[in-house]
């Protein structure tokens, strides 16, 4: 034991909470920020990725199960030890007692081999591995309207456009971290025709192409995510997934998938899906966008969405899959 560090353990004087969302999924319990760093309780989460723990009183061994490598930490030692690599440095020490196991969110990365990353506004901590699957797609990500096309007004004169083109840039940080190759048809408030957004897709070599609106009625107490696609099956089934997983996170009902002969969805030149993912008329949840948080746990649906339509290819029944290894 290094008598030379301070070993009082982690006191959470100061700290403030946040959410831990893991592999685009929000889990239990809540991650702490303080002055040196984010901290987690590594338990849950080296459970959920299948890692095998060694706790010993001072030194606690972590192997990965994807790459079966092992990280060795240390109680009060902000390093950490990587088999085979050598000793990196950490933000802070790690702390363990009572079954809590109190890890900087980056020694966490280290050890799964994910990326870390805060948003302080939505109040959450990102902690993302790879998809080995999902990294094989090309998927465009269309934000409706844009410029002189505001789409719908709601709550105290906020526009869809801007509410469109946040989702789809939380929505595009989420799938990248999960490995997928991401582009945005627009990135700034640009008005953009069909075939111009199409064109986008088609330039990036897209596998799919999600065109991203929200909804608003002259009744407010509607409510629910709906999809459409145009003609082709692997539309209905992004449209179906995408709805399907927006109105499980979001808590809104399933307004179900529709055919549609629009402009955007007939000259995508992939599988695409055009989702209205909530009516923002309805005042709930008006006010709830004005909030980061509800918009990241919007993109998370989508990227739920995503997840299930990927994973339904991988089954039987496989209609169509990006080449790769
Ligand atoms: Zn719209």
């Amino acid at each position: 034991m290094r008598q030379d560090l301070p070993m009082n353990g982690y006191r959470p004087n100061g700290h403030r909470r946040v959410r831990v969302v893991l592999d685009g999924r929000l889990i239990d319990g809540h991650g702490r920020l303080d002055a040196r760093a984010a901290w987690v309780d590594a338990g849950p989460i080296a459970f959920r990725w299948g890692a095998r723990l060694d706790i010993g009183e001072d030194v606690l061994g972590w192997r990965d199960a994807r790459s079966g490598r092992t990280v060795v930490f240390r109680r009060g030692d902000p390093h950490a030890e990587v088999e085979g690599h050598g000793v990196v440095p950490l933000s802070a020490s790690p702390e363990w007692s009572d079954g809590q196991l109190l890890l900087p969110a980056d020694a966490v990365a280290l050890a799964g081999g994910a990326t870390v990353r805060l948003d302080r506004r939505a109040g959450a901590l990102f902690i993302t591995r790879p998809d080995p699957y999902l990294a094989r797609f090309r998927i465009l990500i269309d934000p409706g309207h844009g410029g002189n096309d505001p789409g719908c007004t709601y709550g105290d004169g906020r526009l869809e456009k801007d509410l469109n083109l946040d989702v789809a840039r939380r929505l595009a940080r989420l799938l990248q971290a999960a490995g997928a190759a991401v582009a945005l048809s627009r990135t700034s408030d640009v008005e953009l025709s069909p075939l111009q957004r199409c064109a986008r897709a088609r330039q990036f070599q897209a596998h799919l192409a999600i065109s991203l609106h929200h909804n608003a009625f002259w009744d407010p107490s509607l409510q629910g995510a709906e999809g459409y696609f145009y003609r082709h099956d692997p539309g209905r089934r992004l449209a179906a997934s995408l709805v399907g997983a927006l109105a499980r996170v979001l808590g809104i009902p399933n307004r179900g998938v529709r055919e549609a002969s629009v402009g955007i969805l007939r000259c995508m030149p992939c599988t695409a899906a055009l989702v209205e993912a909530a009516f923002v008329s309805e005042p709930r949840l008006a006010r709830a966008f004005a909030h980061p948080w509800p918009r990241t746990k919007e993109a998370m649906a989508l990227l739920e969405g995503i997840r299930g339509f990927c994973g339904a290819l991988r089954g039987d029944g496989v209609l169509w899959a990006p080449p790769g290894p």
